[in-house]
């Protein structure tokens, strides 16, 4: 036997490989098996651990379409938005904001997965990935080989060095149960900025999914990661300050840091297509990363069909939204104490669905149009110059 067979012993091999189990690895392989072409190629999926996933909720809101409804635990047509002593309250119609549980998602990906013959699911933690035309997938156990790999791994500390416009939001919340029926749950309370806004945009969220139960997140825009205790501070105070006289339990609760950032997400390898929060799927003004994981996962199979090589996420989004996203992220970042002031005559001064539309990337120019002319111009005209000016 000589070298190289003896060396292609050691390796398994596949069309496909995804590392993560994750949402955006999920949402691949659902779509790669909706299609017969690609749910026909050899897959592996890689997971570190299929028992340990941390609590999550997926939100997102969606126009016309019913895709995710049969997974939804609860929906909502109406939002409110606060700020100082306004409020505006807006049909989302249209549009439908949902939410997912994370558990609920896997368990019916898995479902799916479960009757395909051609995905391997495979509990272990990839190390590297390195290769040429064929990519060699290291865990420590063994080799494999794929011809694309999609790499969900993501570490914050990335984005260190970066130089261009980066702000995480962090966030934590609870689930809570009251003592007595308190909520509407027709409708939530999308932003809330009645709170301090000096050194980071900060709010908090209320998504009651019953009389009874709210999921209450807070929220910052922040510069720096800031200690958890400033979180659990700012979530407590918020319940104090607008619902003081109420006893709640805390059922279950859930933290991230998500970067909103302007990096553009690329492996380096056009066969290693990075999908998800590290695929740059998280929008970089808002950190929603369901809807545009979602887009992503549609647009690398239709490419695996026409036999083209899937394209990382940016390219996929149109300029005039990366503009409008670092123009925004300049003034988040320089001015916090101006976002809420900024999110609030968003909400105030256009129909709603203009800004869902917006912030979901599908708006038209006409409608980007307007939308400006509502803002503080002076403000995002100084920040367009300045980042037409950065490179
Ligand atoms: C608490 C929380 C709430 C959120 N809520 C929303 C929301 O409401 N709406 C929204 O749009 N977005 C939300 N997000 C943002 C985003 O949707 C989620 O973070 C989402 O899970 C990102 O999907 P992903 O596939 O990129 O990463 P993940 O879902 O985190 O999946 C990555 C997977 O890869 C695995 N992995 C990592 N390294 C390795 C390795 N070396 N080998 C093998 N496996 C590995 C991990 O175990 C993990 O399961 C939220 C994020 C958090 C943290």
């Amino acid at each position: 036997m000589n070298n190289f067979n003896r060396k292609t012993e050691l390796v398994e091999q596949y069309d496909y490989a995804i590392i993560g189990g994750g949402l955006s690895a999920l949402l691949l392989v659902l779509e790669i098996l909706k299609n017969p072409d690609t749910a026909n190629k050899k897959i592996i999926l890689f997971e570190s651990s299929f028992n340990n996933y941390a609590p999550r909720t997926w939100c997102f809101w969606e126009k016309n379409r019913i895709t995710w409804d049969f997974l939804a635990r609860h929906k909502w047509q109406q939002a409110s938005i606060h700020y100082q002593q306004a409020e505006v309250d807006a049909s989302l119609y249209p549009y439908s904001y949902k939410m997912i549980e994370a558990d609920e998602f896997r368990k019916y990906a898995f479902s799916v997965i479960k009757d395909s013959t051609n995905i391997e699911l495979k509990e272990a933690t990839v190390l590297k990935v390195d290769g040429d035309a064929i990519l060699n997938i290291h865990t420590k156990e063994k080799i494999f080989t794929a011809k694309y790999v999609f790499d969900s791994r993501f570490n914050l500390q990335l984005l260190n060095n970066y130089k261009g416009n980066i702000l995480y939001q962090q966030f934590k919340g609870n689930f809570l149960k009251a003592e007595k029926p308190v909520f509407d749950d027709t409708s939530i309370r999308l932003m809330d900025f009645r709170m301090d806004q000096t050194n980071a945009v900060a709010f908090c969220y209320v998504l009651p999914v019953n009389r009874y139960t709210a999921l209450i997140e807070y929220t910052l825009f922040t510069s720096a990661v800031a200690d958890w205790k400033q979180l659990d501070q700012g979530l407590n105070q918020y319940l104090t300050d607008f619902f003081g006289n109420i006893q709640f339990e805390t059922i279950s609760a859930e933290r991230g840091i998500i970067p909103m950032t302007d990096y553009r997400f690329n492996s380096g390898h056009p066969g290693i297509i990075p999908i998800g929060t590290a695929g740059g799927c998280s929008k970089a003004s808002s950190g929603y990363t369901f809807h545009f994981a979602e887009k992503h996962a549609k647009a690398i199979v239709a490419d695996l069909l026409q036999h083209k090589t899937p394209q990382p996420y940016y390219e996929l989004i149109p300029a005039k939204f990366h503009f409008y996203d670092r123009v925004l992220l300049n003034i988040l970042k320089k001015y916090p104490e101006k976002g809420a002031s900024v999110f609030y005559r968003l909400f105030e001064r256009n129909r709603t669905e203009d800004v869902l539309d917006f912030l979901n990337n599908e708006s038209t120019l006409r409608q980007d149009i307007k939308i400006f002319t509502t803002l503080p111009v002076p403000l995002f005209l100084r920040a367009a110059l300045k980042e037409i000016f950065r490179f």
